[in-house]
């Protein structure tokens, strides 16, 4: 294949529309020759602005969101009624959550089965 370069630089032109051209696609665009890609999508003429909800009036509650959609990952543990006693077997306070690995790693989806066992004897005392 014969070495074709760019009239506008030392660039060698591999593609046969730039041999063609006798430039390449950088110097052809930044020297106008070239006009500049089209976008994909055609800009609006005018600025769309985002609709958003209107605010609240002072008096009316806004619905709760659903924790899942506030939090991907909830601490489901946390919903747990015995979180509320104190963990037998990782000595969780009343209110944290259970943590395993010596302590390194919190439990957020459950709790120890002994915290549930001590929530139910702590249950069926009140009783
Ligand atoms: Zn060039
Ligand atoms: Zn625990």
């Amino acid at each position: 294949m014969k070495v074709v370069r760019c009239k506008y630089c030392p660039q060698l032109l591999l593609t046969p529309e730039s041999r063609a051209r006798g430039y390449g696609l950088v110097c052809g665009r930044k020297r106008g020759l070239i006009p500049p890609p089209t976008p994909r999508h055609t800009r609006l003429a005018t600025p769309v602005t985002a609709v958003t909800t209107p605010d609240l009036h002072p008096d009316q509650l806004a619905i709760p969101l659903e924790p899942e959609m506030r939090n991907p990952e909830p601490d489901k543990a946390r919903a747990l009624p015995q979180i509320n006693v104190e963990c037998p077997t990782c000595s969780a306070a009343p209110g944290d959550l259970c943590t395993s690995h010596g302590g390194t790693r919190p439990r957020r989806h459950d709790v120890h089965q002994a915290r549930t066992a001590a929530w139910n004897r702590h249950t069926t005392k009140e009783n």
